[in-house]
């Protein structure tokens, strides 16, 4: 069995709800709707929800001491772990976390190359012996 789809009222002079306030239910035509956030609400909601107070942005505590030196070595070790702190610290306001911040991608970056100059180290050791016969990387290859 077919469904048929409804037909859509289309008549202008009637009084059409468009949607359902999302805070206190009232219906709403297409005039009265307030869209914020995908959600609709009615016109006294509307005027509620924008005198709200703004929502504060999450503090992030600033290790300190020997948490913060602890936070370093992750951040060295850990280049991925270190970004995310450094950027999370770094687009905080307050001054002490956006220096953590700053510190943590420093670090990050010194422990990056690192890493870069171990990995060329190893590959330019891996094919100098592959070369003279011994290790081969690709052995399972061939
Ligand atoms: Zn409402």
């Amino acid at each position: 069995m077919k469904k048929i789809p409804r037909k859509i009222n289309v008549k202008r002079n009637m009084p059409k709800y468009v949607a359902a306030c999302s805070n206190c239910g009232t219906l709403l035509t297409e005039e009265t709707t307030k869209n914020i956030n995908d959600k609709n609400y009615c016109e006294n909601c509307i005027t509620k929800i924008q005198s709200a107070p703004v929502v504060k942005p999450v503090y992030f505590y600033t290790p300190e001491g020997l948490l913060k030196y602890i936070a370093y070595v992750i951040c060295f070790f850990t280049p991925i772990a270190g970004f995310i702190i450094g950027t999370i610290y770094f687009s905080q306001k307050e001054d002490l976390a956006k220096k953590f911040g700053k510190n943590c991608l420093i670090i990050m970056g010194v422990g990056l190359v690192v890493l870069l100059i171990l990995i060329i180290i190893s590959v330019v050791l891996t094919l100098l012996a592959g070369g003279e016969g011994g290790f081969n990387i690709g052995e399972g290859y061939y």
